[in-house]
C-alpha cells in the first residue's frame, strides 16, 4: 500500500475489503514516515506504542463486525502545541524539551474515538509564533515540494508531513494564519474554522482570543472529513460554541453556481506579481463555475497587522508568564533567588522570537501605553470585523490570496522580524474577525511553488466555505 497517495475514503474501503489491517497500515506509515523525516524534519517525535494500540482498537471493532469510526485507521500527525498524555509535547521550546502532559487535548481525544491513529509530534515554530519554522528550538522544517525553501509557519510541520504524505491528515494551530500560510506554500489545503468551532481545551495557548485549531489534508473532503470530527461544544472550554456541527463533507456536491463571491480592493492593489497572476486566474475559474464576481472593500485592512502583534504579544505575554522554572518546564541551574532563578530558566529556555513578544507585550500592556496600544487595538479589532460583517451583506464568500509571496527561501527573512510580519497581512484579518477561513490549492509558479487562494465565509459558515473550496478543486483549481 502506497502511504502518500491515500485518502480518508481510500482506507475506509481497503478496510473494508480487508486490503490491509490497521495495524498494517499503522505500520507502514510509520516506518515511512520515519524514513522520510530526515528529508524534512517535519516530525519531532513519534509515538509508535500509541498508534498501534489505536490501530489494534480499530481492527478489534472491524472484526467484531461494529464501525471502526469516522477516521478508522487515518494516520494523523499533531503539531507539537496540542496535548497528548505520556506523548511530549514541547510548543518547539527548549523550555518544555521534557514536558509530557497528564491528558489529551479535546481534539486528539475526539480524532482517536474517531479511529483515526495518531503517528507523531510535528514540528512548529516556538509556541507557534513565525512564519517559517524557522523559530522551533528543534531545527527548521524544509518544504517538501522545494528543500531550500521553507514550508511556512507556525504549523510547518503539519504542513509539510501532509504535502510528503507521511501523514493523511494532520492537526495544525491558527492565531494570525499559521495553518493557511504552511498550507499555501506547502500546496495542500488548510482550514482555520470560526473561533469557538473547535475546542481549544489542551492546545497551548498563545493567544486565547485568537487561537484555533484546524485540519490540514490533501483534499478539501478530507479536511471536512477532519473538521467534522473535531468541531463541537466541549465543556472544558467556555469559548467552545453550542451550535451544532452540520454534514460539512455530506453537504460537498461540486457545483458553485450562483454563489456570490467578493474581491476586496485593498488585498489586490499593489499584488503584481506571479502570484496575484494566478489568483486571478483562480477567481476566472469561479467564473466560469457559475459565481458572480464583484469588487467589495475591508476599508481597515492596512490597520490590521499593527493591531494583530499588539493584541497577539499582549495576550502571549500574559500567557507565556507560566513558564517559570517551578512549573512544567526545565529549570536552568544556579542563581541564588528565586527571581534570579526565574531570570535564567527564562533566559535559556525562550528563543528570541518569544522573548520579542514577551517584551512587546508586557510594553503595549503597562500602566501609560495600555490605552494608547491595547486599547486601541481592540477597538481597531472590532472595526475589522464590522468590516467583514458589512461584507457578507452582499457577498457569500471572500477570495484573496493567502501570502503575498510563495515560499521563501531558509533564512531569507529571519533577520528582519518586520518584513517577517508583514507576510501575515492577507491572513490575519480572518483571525481578527473570527471567521472560517481556509487555503485551496490555485496552482503553481513558474519554479513550480505552490500559492494557495484564500476562501473566507461568515461566522459558522464553513459548510459554504467547504463547498466553494471544493467545487474549485473538482474543476482543477486556477488551471480550470
Ligand atoms: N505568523 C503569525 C505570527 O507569527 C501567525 C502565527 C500563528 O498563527 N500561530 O504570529
Amino acid at each position: 500500500m502506497e502511504v502518500a497517495s491515500l485518502t480518508v475514503d481510500r482506507i475506509r474501503e481497503g478496510l473494508a475489503a480487508r486490503a490491509f489491517s490497521a495495524v498494517e497500515l499503522a505500520t507502514e506509515a510509520l516506518r515511512f514516515a520515519e524514513a522520510e523525516n530526515a528529508k524534512t524534519n517535519a516530525y519531532l517525535h513519534f509515538c509508535p506504542e500509541r498508534a498501534l494500540e489505536a490501530a489494534r482498537r480499530v481492527d478489534e471493532k472491524l472484526a467484531r463486525g461494529q464501525d471502526g469510526g469516522a477516521l478508522a485507521g487515518v494516520p494523523v500527525a499533531v503539531k507539537d502545541v496540542i496535548c497528548t498524555r505520556g506523548v511530549r509535547t514541547t510548543c518547539g521550546s527548549r523550555l518544555l524539551a521534557s514536558y509530557v502532559p497528564p491528558y489529551d487535548a479535546t481534539a486528539v481525544m475526539r480524532l482517536e474515538q474517531a479511529g483515526a491513529v495518531v503517528l507523531g509530534k510535528a514540528n512548529c515554530d516556538e509556541f507557534a509564533m513565525g512564519s517559517s519554522n524557522e523559530n522551533s528550538a528543534f531545527g527548521p522544517v524544509r518544504n517538501p515540494v522545494a528543500p531550500e525553501r521553507v514550508p511556512g509557519g507556525s504549523s510547518g510541520g503539519p504542513a509539510a508531513a501532509v504535502a510528503q504524505g507521511t501523514a493523511v491528515l494532520a492537526l495544525g494551530s491558527d492565531t494570525g494564519g499559521s495553518i493557511r500560510q504552511p498550507a499555501s506554500f506547502c500546496g495542500v489545503v488548510g482550514v482555520t474554522p470560526t473561533y469557538g468551532r473547535v475546542s481549544r481545551y489542551g492546545l497551548v495557548a498563545f493567544a486565547s482570543s485568537l487561537d484555533h485549531i484546524g485540519p490540514f489534508a490533501r483534499s478539501v473532503r478530507d479536511t471536512a472529513r477532519l473538521l467534522g470530527v473535531i468541531a463541537g461544544r466541549d465543556e472544558m472550554d467556555s469559548t467552545s460554541a453550542f451550535a451544532p456541527v452540520p454534514g460539512y463533507a455530506a453537504a460537498l456536491d461540486g457545483r458553485a453556481r450562483g454563489v456570490k463571491v467578493g474581491l476586496p480592493r485593498e488585498y489586490f492593489d499593489g499584488l503584481a506579481s506571479e502570484t496575484g497572476d494566478l489568483i486571478a486566474r483562480g477567481v476566472d475559474a469561479l467564473r466560469r463555475l457559475g459565481c458572480g464576481v464583484r469588487e467589495i472593500s475591508l476599508p481597515h485592512t492596512p490597520y490590521a497587522v499593527g493591531c494583530y502583534y499588539i493584541i497577539c504579544t499582549a495576550e502571549a505575554s500574559s500567557n507565556l508568564a507560566r513558564y517559570d522554572g517551578v512549573r512544567y518546564t526545565m529549570r536552568a541551574p544556579g542563581g541564588e533567588t528565586l527571581i534570579d532563578m526565574y531570570r535564567s530558566t527564562r533566559g535559556e529556555g525562550f528563543g528570541a522570537e518569544c522573548k520579542r513578544r514577551i517584551m512587546l507585550g508586557t510594553y503595549v500592556l503597562s500602566s501609560g501605553y495600555y490605552d494608547a496600544y491595547y486599547l486601541k487595538a481592540q477597538k481597531v479589532r472590532t472595526l475589522i470585523a464590522r468590516d467583514f460583517a458589512e461584507a457578507f451583506r452582499q457577498v457569500d464568500a471572500i477570495v484573496t490570496p493567502v501570502s503575498p509571496f510563495p515560499a521563501f527561501r531558509l533564512g531569507e527573512k529571519l533577520d528582519n522580524p518586520l518584513e517577517m510580519y508583514l507576510s501575515d497581512i492577507y491572513t490575519i484579518t480572518g483571525s481578527l474577525a473570527g471567521i472560517p477561513c481556509m487555503s485551496v490549492p490555485c496552482g503553481r509558479t513558474v519554479a513550480g511553488l505552490p500559492v494557495g487562494m484564500q476562501i473566507l465565509t461568515n461566522h459558522f459558515d464553513e459548510t459554504g466555505m467547504f463547498r466553494l473550496a471544493d467545487a474549485f478543486e473538482r474543476a482543477g483549481g486556477a488551471d480550470g
